[in-house]
């Protein structure tokens, strides 16, 4: 591990300005743009298993957590990476009637620009919810998850965990198994590791693999056997009851002995495949607990931890940009880097 000074030096010198004003989805990002961005995020891996973990990189700044749907994992985790950089971080958790949510955003968003926040981290049923957000208020919005569209921290942590695990994700086959339709972490992630030269390929049944799937530049797969054969990552994803209409899964049973990832179906796997899980699992149900719990073969801990780091690098980023737009700051912001490549593309 980095000694303390020589890691907190390593942040400085890798903190870059955002290539965006928000991180709404993995578009934001391009090959030439994640790179610096993990680089970044693996020296706050190392500031983060340090006793002492505070910076001062986002002193002085108001992050708003703003999650209308439920969430624990997330909202901690982007709480403690605000918090960790210095920031102040306020938590807020609208109740929405499902009628009235266009309204409540907009009304909502309205009455916290007005307190000036500078990051609102957002979370909503309604896909396309951060993007609309962000055309209403005067501070960087991070997508934290809208509806079944994206969740581009959730694939930028994902591919540092890859990126620790295997060194490089170029060349990788990834499958991502099971409810595909309703979930925005397939979404992102096929985009995100698309663009860093993975080969991704959808599992699942016919009812949880959207129509146009194969539009998404991925393999598909209605058999896990075959689907599984020779891929080096297995990403299971929740069965998510909560956003399904009418019964698209006969029993949660009988999926998990068609879909449920178990000893059996990760032999199918090439051998040293790593396992990786979204969060929060249904176990027993997409996954089995012993191989969900397997350290020699699971990922899914070291996600959590890489969220809090990810997370970091992208408030830091966005935070260096919005000071590098702030003429009263400008003469204060460190190297263009990562916007250059950006530009340059
Ligand atoms: N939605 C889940 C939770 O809030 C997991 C997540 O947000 O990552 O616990
Ligand atoms: N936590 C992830 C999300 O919020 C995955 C899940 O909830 O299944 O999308």
């Amino acid at each position: 591990m980095t000694q303390p000074a020589a890691v907190t030096d390593l942040i400085h010198e890798r903190l870059a300005p955002f290539p965006r004003d928000h991180f709404l989805s993995a578009g934001d990002l391009n090959a030439a743009t994640v790179p610096p961005l993990l680089d970044l995020a693996d020296a706050f891996v190392d500031f983060n298993r340090q006793s002492s973990k505070s910076l001062d990189l986002m002193r002085g700044r108001t992050v708003m957590n703003l999650f209308f749907e439920n969430s624990t994992r997330t909202s901690a985790s982007f709480e403690i990476a605000a918090k960790r950089l210095g920031a102040d971080v306020t938590a807020l958790s609208p109740r929405t009637s499902s009628t009235a949510k266009g309204e409540t955003l907009i009304d909502t968003a309205a009455t916290l620009n007005a307190m000036k926040p500078d990051v609102l981290v957002v979370r909503h049923s309604a896909s396309g919810a951060a993007a609309l957000l962000s055309q209403k208020v005067g501070c960087s919005v991070v997508n934290a998850g809208d509806g079944r569209h994206e969740h581009p921290t959730q694939a930028l942590l994902d591919l540092l965990s890859l990126r620790r695990a295997f060194g490089d994700v170029g060349g990788l086959t990834v499958a991502i198994c099971g409810d595909i339709a309703h979930s925005r972490v397939a979404r992102s992630n096929v985009a995100l590791l698309s663009m860093m030269g993975a080969r991704v390929r959808l599992i699942g049944p016919p009812t949880l693999v959207p129509g146009d799937a194969d539009r998404w530049g991925c393999e598909v797969f209605h058999d896990m056997r075959e689907g599984l054969q020779g891929v080096e990552v297995v990403m299971m994803l929740r069965l998510q009851l909560e956003r399904m209409e009418g019964a698209l899964v006969p029993s949660t049973r009988e999926y998990f002995r068609f879909w449920g990832l178990d000893r059996e179906k990760l032999g199918w796997a090439r051998p040293g495949a790593k396992v990786m899980h979204p969060g929060p699992m249904n176990r027993g149900v997409e996954i089995d607990s012993d191989v969900a719990d397997d350290l020699t073969v699971s990922l899914i801990q070291d996600q959590v931890e890489m969220g809090v780091a990810a997370r970091m690098a992208v408030l830091a980023a966005l935070s260096v940009r919005r000071e590098a737009d702030d003429p009263s700051t400008a003469s204060r912001s460190p190297s263009p880097s990562l916007r250059d490549r950006e530009e340059t593309r």
